[in-house]
């Protein structure tokens, strides 16, 4: 039975830096241990935070309960031949360490999701996506722990009910599972997706004109760094809002005043508008609020410049969403898991 800790602050374990604390706190690095722990009298069902990197979570109160850090190492190759490679990884892997080693062997389908912080089992949470890839695109199945049962199940692509920056564990199946590793089909003749022209922009600057996975995870690095800011100096969980989707007719509305309002396409009826830009026209952009704020070089992302509070940042989020209301009519939804 791994060491169940006492009293432990959470600051190291999320990307805010937040400093709130765990009453119980313990890390699995295998699913025998972490099936010791749904065991133990220490679990108890409906007061467990599961914590892969921290990197999507704004914590706003001390934890009651118990905080199990899932650690769960390893890479299996399931199945391979010319084409394609089939890997189990363990779902405690380092998300951005797991693309590295794709693209070291040429294993295409996950270069454009290049250094988004957290764990392999936390990126099927949110269906995570960058570039114009989501990982249902390389996606086969994983295999999750039960929380009541102690049982493992398999969920495939269909059943994790993938959607924009949302799964079926954000919703009906939300807190009921654990996740313990992913299956990843990769390939070994990738197509590479350059549809975003910041990349493109990237590989031309280079003068590479045929690109390997290597370039276009390259090019990601290089823009994300330019653009987003790095966590180990100002804490922050990337994108805190959703980009909204709206109808045609709201855009007609609000390029009435807006002219110029960035939009793509989603179907005959509706448009994603991205919410960095109604949050800048809102005036948000580069305000401080003592240690908290809006990024200066990305209004879409909140930070905390060192002794903020996860209740002041809900609270400041919750003040832009209702500007953003009364400016433009639109309702922003929160990407970030707020606990
Ligand atoms: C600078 C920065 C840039 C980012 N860029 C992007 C981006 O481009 N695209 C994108 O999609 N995201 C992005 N993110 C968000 C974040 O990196 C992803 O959502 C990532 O998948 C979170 O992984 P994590 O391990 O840190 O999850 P955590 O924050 O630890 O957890 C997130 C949620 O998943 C749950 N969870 C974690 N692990 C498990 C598990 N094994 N089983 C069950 N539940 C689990 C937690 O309880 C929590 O509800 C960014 C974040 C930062 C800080």
């Amino acid at each position: 039975m791994p060491n169940i800790l006492k009293n432990i602050s959470l600051k190291p374990y999320n990307t805010f830096g937040l400093d709130t604390s765990a009453r119980l706190f313990v890390e699995v690095k295998s699913l025998e241990e972490l099936q010791e722990v749904v065991r133990s009298s220490k679990f108890k069902i409906n007061d467990v935070l599961v914590l892969g990197g921290g990197s999507n979570i704004l914590l706003t109160q001390d934890m009651d309960g118990l905080v199990v850090k899932n650690s769960i190492q390893g890479k299996e190759i399931v199945s391979e031949n010319k084409e394609e490679i089939v890997i189990k990884v363990g779902a405690g892997t380092n998300w951005h360490e797991f693309v590295m080693y794709c693209v070291e062997k040429g294993y295409g389908g996950v270069e454009n999701l290049s250094l988004i912080p957290g764990t392999v089992g936390a990126a099927p949470m949110q269906n995570i996506g960058a570039y114009g890839v989501e990982i249902k695109d390389v996606f086969v199945q994983l295999e999750a722990l039960h929380r009541f049962s102690n049982k493992m199940e398999i969920f495939d692509n269909a059943t994790c009910e993938f959607g924009y920056r949302e799964s079926i564990f954000k919703h009906s199946h939300k807190d009921k599972y654990i996740i313990v590793n992913v299956t990843f089909r990769l390939s070994k003749r990738p197509k590479l997706n350059l549809d975003y022209g910041a990349i493109r922009d990237v590989l031309a600057e280079k003068e590479i004109t045929e690109p390997t996975i290597k370039d276009v995870s390259n090019a990601v690095i290089e823009i994300r760094q330019s653009k987003l800011p790095d966590p180990k100096k100002i804490g922050n969980s990337g994108s805190f809002f959703k980009n909204p989707v709206i109808s045609k007719e709201a855009l007609l509305s609000i390029r009435k005043d807006y002219p110029e309002i960035p939009t793509y396409p989603i179907d005959d009826n509706s448009v994603k508008v991205p919410a960095g830009w109604l949050i800048e026209q809102a005036g948000w952009k580069g305000k401080t609020f003592g240690s908290i704020g809006v990024h200066k070089k990305q209004a879409l992302v909140l930070v905390n410049y060192g002794a903020g509070k996860g209740a002041d940042i809900k609270k400041l989020s919750e003040d832009i969403q209702a500007s953003i209301v009364e400016k433009f009519g639109v309702a922003l939804q929160a990407e970030v898991n707020i606990i």
